[in-house]
């Protein structure tokens, strides 16, 4: 089992491939402090996802390693690795139930003041009380009665309450209005606090807000740095 771990990762030349030809993430090496927020950048089918995907073990490495705390993530339970690192993705994964059951997958144990406090940090207290029976309110499959701004926001507030010392954020591509853009950024900005976080960056501004950036080509980083030196 692997406890609650203090979320330094670390990549040691890995290497992964789809189909045992091409690599889609070719020799990648990068280590992160506990804390640290990395943004990664590429155009699209550069390997950003598929490294976050070997971070959280959707894959293994074909070579390399992936490591946190310094311990290869293979000697971890799946369940146990998993119970460290939150994630947001582009299209959350909502479900056709409540609000606030989807909010207690991961922290099934959470007070009505846990989630109070994670609907507001992540931006999501407003539009929740509007619904017509508040948290308690059933959202459509995929949380299709929701905008993807809404989404996205109700996805951060989950992890939020699973509290995990890693975090992993897909940003939306989508053209969000700049209100709801804004609120995401607020949002972000309360989930990375405290704990190690991986973006997927498409906006300047979150760019700007990385310790660290990773530019990806070819499945492989050809450039990193901060926002200054970049
Ligand atoms: P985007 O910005 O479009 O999300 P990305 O940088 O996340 O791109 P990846 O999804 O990691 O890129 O893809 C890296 C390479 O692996 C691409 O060539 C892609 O076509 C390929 N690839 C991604 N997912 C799969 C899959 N499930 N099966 C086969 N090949 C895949
Ligand atoms: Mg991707």
């Amino acid at each position: 089992d692997a406890g609650r771990l203090s979320g330094a990762v670390a990549f040691e030349k890995v290497t992964f491939s789809y189909d045992g030809r091409r690599k889609a993430v070719k020799n990648v090496s990068f280590s992160v402090k506990p804390g640290q927020t990395i943004a990664l950048v590429g155009s699209t089918g550069s390997g950003k996802s598929t490294t976050l995907g070997l971070l959280h073990r959707v894959f293994d490495p074909e070579d390399g390693a992936v490591k946190i705390d310094g311990v290869d993530i293979r000697e971890f339970t799946l369940l146990s690795l998993r119970r460290n690192i939150g994630v947001v993705f582009q299209e959350p994964m909502l479900f056709a139930r409540t609000i606030e059951e989807n909010l207690r997958i991961g922290n099934p144990d959470a007070t009505d003041a846990e989630i109070a406090r994670a609907l507001e940090l992540a931006q999501a207290s407003e539009f929740v009380s509007r619904q017509s029976d508040g948290r308690a309110t059933r959202i459509g499959e995929r949380g299709r009665s929701l905008s993807g701004g809404e989404r996205q926001r109700l996805s951060i507030a989950r992890a939020l309450l699973k509290n995990p010392p890693i975090l992993v954020f897909d940003e939306a591509t989508s053209a969000l209005d700049a209100t709801t853009e804004r609120q995401i950024q607020k949002a972000l900005k309360a989930a990375t606090r405290g704990r190690t976080t991986f973006v997927i960056a498409h906006r300047l501004a979150t760019v700007r807000n990385a310790d660290h950036i990773l530019v990806f080509d070819q499945g492989e980083i050809v450039e990193s740095g901060s926002f200054e030196t970049l």
